[in-house]
């Protein structure tokens, strides 16, 4: 019945195997010599089955884990340096026909204000959101027929890439609505988007049924393979995510390892991205209400794991959590952060008024871009507002192949630092002005490639000058 490479939801996750894999975990979790050989595995750096990545997440001894820390470290510096790529939220609509029962924009919610944003709303948001320093984002929306119909995402999406606000522009959107045909991916493609993300919530058949009781997204199988359909339709790179908290997190992490792998298996080449949100309050949405909620602990197990388990995959944490969770997940793993973000439909121009709450979630990290900057420099992070590898057409099993070869030091670390100059030259308060300059001068060295090193003190002086836009 298991098989990664059938294009059939319940045999590439297939209940049975997940089963398997999770009592096969809970007897092999204390077998240190599997043990050892799955850590040698993972040190390697070609990833982990979700069998394996399995029997890591059972096993508690504190020494496995601690090497399990090790590790992710290890493989985040090795294939991602010490960047952080920046991204905000921007939510066009909260319509939506389906029920989910995590999620404040379900139909039957009548108490929510609902919003829509015009065209001249996005050219404000955007407009805000360019003067924050932002260059990527992510725009979300609830399903909806009647008022989300794909043309208007579409036309959204031109006029996002058309605002350009003083030295200000969108460079990348990524795309997060809900599953559908492979003909509207194909047209999202055309659009230019980024990558498509659409959140699995949970991979459990039965508890999936009972979460969307109500609307398409009740049909599991047409969730679940959407991503096929995405990538038939000309999408190289698809995000994937579970919420955790809705089913048992060793259920939804083995299933989430076996789609990766499936993606791999028919597409040859896996996810570019997994997020890994949790269930937060929102309007009429209390996740005490969740019976499978996670602590920290485990928070940050499942995300070194994930690290270790698919090495080449970026990781996506948003405002949803806190600054300190933030703080302990970024060396675990994590590639891409939210900052400054609004989880409402508008209120990046003008900030939404108390009773006229629009929001999916309940905001955690509510800092501004410019304190998230400063604090990850601070933290000896590099905040990244590249976006040349789509630009460039390295995506899909381009982009795969290009991280695999160890030319992140080369090429992501030096358009990191052109895009950092950028932001602190147009948007950055002096402060962090001062701290990224001197930031940015200690971070030249890191750059293996000599010519490449002065190349990029040469852009740096040229944007300092004035000019925009570069990219390796
Ligand atoms: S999760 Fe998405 S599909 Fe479900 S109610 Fe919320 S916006 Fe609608």
């Amino acid at each position: 019945m298991y098989n990664p490479q059938s294009l059939r939801a319940e045999e590439f996750i297939s209940h049975a195997e997940v089963m398997d894999t999770l009592s096969f975990a809970e007897a092999h979790k204390d077998d240190k010599a599997l043990l050892s050989e799955i850590l040698a595995k993972a040190a390697h750096r070609k990833g982990l089955s979700h069998r394996e990545a399995a029997v890591l997440l059972r096993c508690e001894d504190p020494d496995v884990i601690t090497q399990i820390n090790r590790l992710a470290k290890q493989i985040k510096l090795d294939f991602y340096g010490n960047r952080i790529v920046i991204f905000a939220p921007l939510y066009l609509s909260n319509y939506c026909v389906n029920g989910c029962t995590y999620c404040p924009y379900h139909a039957k919610n009548k108490h929510i204000v609902r919003k829509k944003l015009t065209q001249e709303d996005i050219i404000r948001e955007v407009t805000a959101l360019q003067d924050m320093g932002h260059k990527r984002l992510a725009i979300e929306a609830g399903e909806d027929p009647i008022h989300n119909p794909i043309s208007y995402i579409l036309e959204c999406i031109d006029t996002i890439y058309h605002i350009h606000h003083k030295n200000g522009a969108i460079r990348r959107v990524n795309v997060n609505i809900a599953a559908t045909t492979e003909e509207e991916y194909h047209m999202l493609k055309e659009a230019g988007i980024g990558t498509y993300v659409l959140f699995q919530e949970t991979y459990h058949k039965e508890s999936y049924e009972k979460l969307h009781p109500t609307g398409p997204k009740h049909n599991y199988a047409y969730h679940t393979e959407a991503m096929d359909r995405a990538m038939a339709g000309g999408i190289d790179d698809v995000g994937l995510g579970v919420l955790f908290g809705l089913e048992h997190y060793d259920y939804d992490f083995v299933a989430l390892l076996m789609h990766a792998e499936h993606l791999e298996a028919v597409h040859g080449v896996g996810p570019h991205t997994i997020s890994i949100p949790r269930i937060k309050r929102a309007d009429d949405i209390d996740p005490n209400d969740f019976d499978n909620s996670i602590d920290d602990d485990i928070f940050a197990k499942i995300c070194a794991l994930i690290r270790i388990s698919v090495p080449y995959t970026g990781m996506i944490i948003s405002t949803r959590e806190s600054k300190a969770v933030r703080e302990r997940l970024l060396p675990l793993g994590i590639s891409q952060i939210s900052g400054g973000s609004r989880t409402s439909v508008g209120g990046y121009d003008v900030p939404e008024p108390e009773d006229e709450n629009s929001a999916q979630f309940d905001v955690s990290d509510r800092r501004t871009l410019d304190e998230v900057i400063h604090w990850l420099m601070e933290l000896g992070y590099l905040p990244s507002f590249c976006t040349a590898c789509y630009r460039e057409g390295r995506t899909g099993d381009r982009f795969m192949a290009f991280c695999k070869s160890g030319q992140i030091l080369n090429f992501c670390h030096p358009n990191a630092l052109i895009t950092l100059q950028e932001y602190l030259e147009d948007y950055a308060t002096p402060d962090t002005k001062a701290l990224g300059n001197v930031f940015i001068q200690k971070q030249l060295a890191a750059i293996p490639d000599e010519a490449r090193r002065t190349k990029t003190q040469t852009l740096l002086r040229e944007i300092s000058a004035g000019k925009r836009d570069f990219r390796f």
